[in-house]
């Protein structure tokens, strides 16, 4: 393994401070998603100007090996030749009709293809989008008002999924942001994850009330939890002696686990499905999908609406297209193989320097928890010794390493990671070791 590389990135970042300067008095905390902001970890967020495979280079010109890769999106890199070359020709022959396009049937097709559950499936712009409407159409088709969501799991900014878990049992709809009221939130029931006897309970508590069960299909928005064995074929089951809907949540999953997703690692068939993140290319295009009879509810088929502008883009959907038509099998092969790699190196620099860990994957997906106990749920993930990821993160940060400004995420790999991109993380990884090991809350 290479030295310790202290020197060659000098930590100041005068133009992104600049930058940032001038977007805090245009944009609220200076970003446009508050995860980007770095509020959990402190310091001057980056502000990236180009990306080419595996590196991002920011406004100071300093490149950054990135272990972000867009929140997910980005599987084969940044700037793709093929992926490039499928956005300019969509581009040139325009930018959006408003009507339907060829482009927009061949991603759905792609995608009901590649995930057996997925029957039938309705292009919409965002992830949040996506579990919106899986959670309308769910409400719509089965009658009922209820949602159960788990504690740590992110289903994007929906009103009513911004219900955060109180300790222990089943805690109802409060909501986690001024801005959602009661009564959005107030059909919520939020349960811990990996908890299938809390799910029993509030079935039990709630004859023919509960809509549907929505659930990452492997949690990656707390860190990366994945599901108990069983956990997931219980949540079907439950649903289905209860006439609810099981919605499986893969916008961080999706065409990223595997081939099918998380759905192809643990065959376990949702009645609907959300999608985003790999499926646009980097460009905005999510999709919610699934059993053929409950999509069949959807506007203009059936009576539950939904609708948008700039659904099915041709230009996102030709970005769309072009990603998911290069991830082959032998792609998946590729991003594992980064993954596992990178686990190991990450592991044995911790472990040398003597800091309580826990490497947790969902296939490729993983994340580093400060703790030496399995974490199976938020509360275990929020037990971590956070300020030991703030010391690594910005040592890391320092070396040239993007990773996720959070204890509390994935962190994300992609086929262009190659020998020379993982040589500079080895190289940078002991000294972010210490950091963590010196660190003090
Ligand atoms: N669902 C999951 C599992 C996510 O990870 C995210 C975003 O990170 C969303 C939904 C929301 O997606 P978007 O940010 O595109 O609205």
């Amino acid at each position: 393994m290479a030295e310790a590389n202290n020197t060659p990135y000098p930590y100041e970042a005068p133009v992104s401070q600049g930058l940032f300067d001038r977007a805090s008095v245009v944009t609220p905390g200076g970003v446009n998603s508050p995860v980007r902001a770095f509020r959990a970890v402190g310091g001057t967020p980056r502000f990236m100007v180009s990306g080419t495979g595996p590196y991002l280079t920011d406004a100071d010109g300093r490149e950054y090996v990135d272990l972000v890769c867009s929140w997910g999106p980005m599987i084969l890199g940044h700037s793709h030749p093929e992926v490039v070359a499928a956005v300019q020709e969509a581009v040139a022959r325009g930018t959006s009709f408003g009507t339907p396009g060829e482009g927009e049937v061949a991603l759905a097709e792609e995608i009901v293809d590649r995930i057996a559950p997925v029957e039938q499936v309705r292009l919409v712009s965002s992830g949040t989008e996506a579990t919106m409407s899986a959670i309308r159409l769910a409400r719509g088709f089965t009658g009922r008002a209820k949602v159960i969501k788990f504690a740590g799991c992110y289903h994007g900014h929906v009103d009513a999924l911004l219900a955060a878990a109180g300790s222990g049992l089943a805690t109802f709809g409060l909501p986690d942001t001024p801005g959602v009221t009661g009564a959005q939130a107030g059909d919520t029931i939020v349960l811990p994850y990996n908890d299938l006897e809390a799910v029993r309970a509030a079935f039990a508590a709630h004859p023919g009330e509960i809509a549907c069960v929505i659930t990452e299909a492997s949690p990656g928005n707390m860190g990366v939890v994945p599901p108990a064995d069983g956990f997931n074929a219980g949540l079907k089951a439950v649903c289905a002696e209860n006439g609810a809907l099981y919605i499986s949540d893969e916008v961080m999953t999706g065409f990223r686990t595997s081939k099918a997703g998380w759905f192809g690692v643990d065959g376990v068939a949702p009645d609907l499905m959300t999608f985003g993140k790999v499926m646009g290319g980097g460009f905005p295009a999510a999709a919610f999908g699934g059993r053929a009879d409950v999509m069949a509810h959807l506007a203009p088929a059936g009576p539950v609406y939904q609708a948008g502008t700039l659904s099915g883009n041709p230009v996102a959907t030709a970005a769309g297209l072009a990603q998911l038509r290069l991830l082959d099998d032998a792609a998946y092969v590729k991003v594992d193989a980064v993954s596992e790699q990178l686990r190991t190196l990450v592991t044995d620099a911790l472990t040398k320097e003597g800091v309580a860990h826990r490497l947790q994957n969902a296939s490729n997906m993983f994340s580093v928890f400060f703790t030496e106990n399995e974490v199976r749920d938020y509360d275990d993930a929020k037990a971590q010794e956070s300020f030991r990821f703030t010391a690594f993160f910005h040592s890391m940060l320092a070396q040239g390493v993007y990773l996720p400004p959070s204890a509390f995420e994935s962190w994300f790999v992609s086929t262009a990671h190659d020998d020379r991109a993982i040589e500079r993380i080895a190289a940078a990884l002991p000294a972010a070791a210490r950091a963590a090991a010196e660190a003090t809350a």
